[in-house]
């Protein structure tokens, strides 16, 4: 089994690819620093997977300590770039802290898979490079726009030393996926979005709020031109997205990726934040208690991807609707709060 390496492999997304991976025939290995995430998400993958997964309790910006990992493991095929810090909030109060993490860790990453000869490379990236488009839907030929916080400067920053090495004619190849909202849960209930703290997420305040841990959510603005004034995001179910990752991997495994490629990772749709609270009500059964608020600065009115590229070259299709994402998300708060209760 060709083993690929998952930074961030205990985070949200990751721990869903981590799965994907190795239902698909491949041999994940995680690195995590646990800056964001907690190891009972390596007992949900392996409850899943009935089987361990290797992690390593590494953080990416430590050269030394990465180089460890890969002279261990020897035979890497590739790498998932999943680890990063990702509240823009923070960001804004705590600059050098996201460039130091997010930039110094594709770096440090990069530096060490070429000294080990792998040079296959998925890069998470964001809806977030294209800011206020002009068009929608936003193809990957929608201009890039000037980032509107520092996390965003990051995954721009990121893609531009991407596209730098790919000019250089250095021997590596990559895919940098740009996520639109990704939601929802594995099914099984056994991992899924675990915020440390205040989520700034809207799907896991609606569901720490329909569930009591806080007392309503705000929508930000409902006097955008929008169909009911609220902001229209790509709600992308987890599983779908983490499986781009899976197919992305194999064209690279395959040798089909000539230095850079970038794809939109969403379902192709947009819901407005009042469609996706109806969205929850309906697939739960439980009224959320909500009010409108001012607008939030920083919010981009509305966004949602063409996904003809994804779909056409690397097969990617979505398969969960909106209601069943945020059914999922809904089963794994209420695990979550057994859990809890349990112990
Ligand atoms: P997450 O915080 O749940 O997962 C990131 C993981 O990386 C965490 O487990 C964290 O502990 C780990 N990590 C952070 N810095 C690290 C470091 N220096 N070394 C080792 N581990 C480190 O976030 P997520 O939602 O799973 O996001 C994964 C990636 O996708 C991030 O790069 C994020 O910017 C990007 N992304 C996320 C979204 C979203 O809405 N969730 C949207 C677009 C892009």
């Amino acid at each position: 089994m060709k083993k690929i390496l998952v930074t961030g492999g205990a985070g949200y997304i990751g721990s869903h690819t981590v799965v994907e991976l190795q239902e698909a025939g491949y041999a994940p290995i995680i690195i995590d620093n646990f800056s964001n995430s907690e190891e009972s998400a390596l007992e949900g993958i392996a409850a899943i997977l009935g089987k361990e997964i290797p992690c390593y309790r590494v953080d990416c910006t430590d050269a030394v300590a990465m180089r460890q990992v890969f002279e261990q493991e020897q035979d890497i095929q590739g790498v998932i770039h999943f680890a990063a810090y990702k509240a823009v909030g923070e960001s804004v109060a705590e600059p050098l802290k996201y460039y130091h993490n997010n930039v110094g860790s594709l770096v440090a990453l990069l530096q060490v898979m070429s000294e080990f000869n792998v040079y296959n490379l998925v890069f998470s990236s964001s809806c977030t490079v294209y800011g206020i488009p002009d068009k929608l839907p936003v193809t990957e030929q929608t201009p890039v726009q000037k980032a509107n916080s520092p996390y965003g400067n990051t995954k721009k920053i990121c893609e531009e030393i991407l596209s730098d090495l790919a000019a250089s004619g250095a021997e590596m190849n990559s895919i940098a996926l740009r996520y639109f909202n990704p939601i929802g849960a594995h099914p099984s209930a056994r991992i899924g979005e675990l915020p440390l703290g205040v989520p700034s997420n809207l799907v896991p305040f609606i569901t720490q709020t329909a569930i009591g841990i806080r007392e309503q959510v705000t929508v930000f603005g409902s006097d955008y031109d929008t169909p009911d004034g609220t902001c229209i995001r790509d709600y992308v179910h987890v599983v779908d997205l983490a499986k781009a990752h899976v197919v992305a991997i194999d064209r690279l495994l395959e040798g089909k990726v000539d230095k850079l490629e970038f794809y939109n990772v969403g379902t192709g749709n947009g819901n407005t934040v009042l469609e996706a609270i109806q969205a929850f009500e309906l697939a739960t059964g439980v009224k959320l208690n909500y009010k409108i608020g001012p607008r939030r600065a920083g919010d981009v009115p509305k966004i949602y991807a063409d996904v003809t590229k994804a779909t056409e070259v690397l097969g990617f299709k979505t398969t969960s609707t909106l209601e069943e994402a945020m059914a999922s998300a809904w089963k794994w708060q209420v695990s979550l709060k057994e859990s809890t209760t349990e112990a």
